[in-house]
């Protein structure tokens, strides 16, 4: 009989999948995010939301497992390679959110550019002075998108529409795309350099990681602006911090960041309680708190998904895999 353990859950309205679910086989549900703690050894199916982080410990402790559902696009949560080694199927949504992420990027990136936050911080205290809210148009700025895939060509759309000029960086340049829409694509160096705002959205992982360090970000305009929706391994934290504190960097807007996790608590919860405090967690609170204390940067807690709409379509997507997958024909299937 399969076991289908849905993770995290209460994070997004799981009502469909548990409508399905029941009328094929037994649903279990936890709470927090899967790991070697939560990890139910009598499943033979999870679905997981990006917080659960997929490691041979967790995987040692469910030896029953044959499928893994992402409630999400991204699968770098996910030990790819140990779970192909130990014939695990994953699956992932890869298309729920383009509108949703691309809305939710033009909206930091105005929060950004005409001090949103700072505003609301001074109202909400009685201490309003216009002279330390003076803001950016959006039109006739550069915006630099970094990965022109799915998300970031409907970000290009949305800027267009701002009356922005557009320049994308992509190792695959979608040339069809760049004239239907009204973009030129550039190089990375070029692009961090002439962009008043650049905003990230190509996959994490270890091709990928720290694509935005000590070396990029002395490429940037000082009063650039940084957008991060995409994955927090994207950005090394430490950079980042070291370029604001110099005025080498406007603001960033960071819906993702690197140990983000632990912004919920969980893992925090966790680790103490194991006693082990690992100096890298230490490191990733401390770099997080220095970030909530600066007036320019916004962090959010990776929320850009986070719409009815898409919910709907992400646990849409999930049974869709789920019903593939038990009819031996796995859609989606990340390799
Ligand atoms: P996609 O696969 O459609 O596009 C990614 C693009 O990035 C591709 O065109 C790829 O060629 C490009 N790319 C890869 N490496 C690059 C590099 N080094 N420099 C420049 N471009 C590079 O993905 P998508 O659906 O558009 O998703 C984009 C990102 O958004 C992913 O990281 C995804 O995990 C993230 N995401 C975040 C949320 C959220 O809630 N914050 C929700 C959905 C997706």
């Amino acid at each position: 009989m399969e076991r289908l353990v849905i993770y995290d859950a209460g994070h997004l309205d799981c009502s469909e999948l548990y409508q399905f679910g029941n009328k094929h086989f037994v649903v279990g549900e936890r709470s927090e995010p899967l790991s070697a703690r939560t990890a139910d050894p009598t499943a033979t199916m999870v679905a997981i939301f990006v917080s659960s982080r997929i490691d041979r410990a967790v995987l040692a402790r469910m030896p029953k497992l044959r499928l893994i559902i992402c409630l999400s696009t991204g699968t770098d949560h996910v030990d790819m390679p140990s779970c192909i080694a130990q014939g695990i199927t994953v699956c992932n949504v890869p298309a729920y959110g383009e509108q949703t992420v691309a809305e939710y990027t033009m909206a930091l990136m105005l929060a950004l550019s005409r001090r949103l936050t700072e505003a609301a911080a001074q109202v909400q205290t009685g201490k309003l002075d216009h002279a330390q809210l003076v803001g950016r148009d959006l039109a006739s700025q550069t915006l630099t998108i970094v990965g022109t895939g799915r998300i970031g060509r409907h970000v290009a759309r949305l800027a267009r529409a701002f009356g922005m000029t557009v320049l994308g960086v992509d190792p695959y340049p979608n040339e069809i795309a760049a004239t239907e829409i009204g973009y030129e694509y550039v190089g990375l160096h070029d692009g961090l350099a002439r962009g008043d705002i650049i905003s990230l959205h190509a996959p994490g992982g270890r091709d990928n990681q720290h694509l935005i360090n000590r070396q990029s970000l002395a490429l940037l305009k000082p009063t650039a602006l940084l957008i991060n929706t995409a994955r927090g391994d994207l950005i090394d934290t430490t950079a980042l911090l070291h370029a604001l504190h110099t005025r080498k960097l406007g603001g960033a807007a960071l819906d993702v960041v690197e140990g983000e996790a632990l912004l919920a608590g969980s893992v925090e919860t966790e680790v103490l309680a194991d006693g082990r405090v690992k100096q890298a967690i230490l490191r990733e609170i401390a770099e997080h708190d220095a970030l909530l204390k600066l007036p320019n940067v916004i962090m959010t807690g990776h929320n850009a998904y986070n719409t009815v709409e898409a919910q709907g379509r992400i646990v849409a997507g999930g049974v869709e895999n789920i019903k593939a997958f038990l009819a031996g024909q796995p859609l989606n299937t990340v390799r």
